[in-house]
């Protein structure tokens, strides 16, 4: 039985038109800026990038190191409301959120852009969702388990009885971290391939699909 969907948001619920390369690119240089090598970091993501970078700077010279990361992240939230004031939702997703609602089944958005950007392209949020995690409301963000089981804590479901639902492998991944049953959609930048590659349980067009699906799962 599904009591509970947790749903990413950008690529998933809204327009993804965040320019991951050229954010990129320019924290790399940020970083080289404070005699850090690009070759030497071993980070993929560009959240857990600032953090090696700044854990280095930490060991090197401590005072730095917090400077270092409060204007990273700066940066970061500049492009991501940037991006927000140019993206929406997609079509069909309040009515999925509000059918979601009416049959009973508790919904969650997380994600690891901010609590800003997301607001600028969903402003009423909080009134469509049982519960909202930005990366601002965690500690660690997906696909670390703890983003996902502090949501599921307050939700007040186990990973057994919920679904995952997201348009990158990173959402697949964190879901079958804390045992939930992985959807796949196709409205981000990844294929089919790439997602039932790692794991996903099902792939959908759109999340708009995800209502049958959990009509079909719950029958
Ligand atoms: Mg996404």
């Amino acid at each position: 039985m599904i009591k509970a969907v947790v749903l990413d948001f950008d690529g998933t619920l809204a327009v993804l038109n965040i320019d991951f390369s050229a954010m990129t690119k320019k924290i790399l240089s940020f970083i080289e800026e404070h005699g850090i090598s690009r070759e030497s970091l071993r980070e993929r993501y560009i959240l857990e990038t600032i953090d090696e970078a700044s854990s280095i700077l930490l060991r090197r010279e401590g005072s730095l190191a917090e400077q270092f990361r409060e204007k990273a992240h700066k940066m970061l939230r500049e492009k991501e409301l940037e991006a927000a004031s140019q993206s929406r939702l997609f079509p069909g997703v309040e009515s999925m959120l509000r059918k979601l609602r009416i049959a009973g089944v508790k919904v969650g958005i997380i994600t690891r852009n901010c609590d800003g950007a997301v607001r600028r392209i969903f402003p009423h949020i909080g009134s469509l969702c049982d519960a909202f995690l930005p990366r601002d409301s965690v500690k660690r963000v997906k696909p670390d388990p703890h983003h996902l089981a502090t949501l599921l804590d307050i939700l007040r479901v186990s990973g057994n009885d919920a679904i995952m639902v997201g348009d990158h492998p990173m959402d697949i991944l964190a879901g079958k971290r804390v045992g939930m049953r992985t959807v796949g959609v196709l409205t981000g930048r990844t294929t089919r391939d790439e997602l039932l590659e790692t794991g996903a349980d099902y792939v959908l067009e759109s999340a708009s699909q995800v209502t049958s699906l959990i009509e079909r799962l719950n029958r």
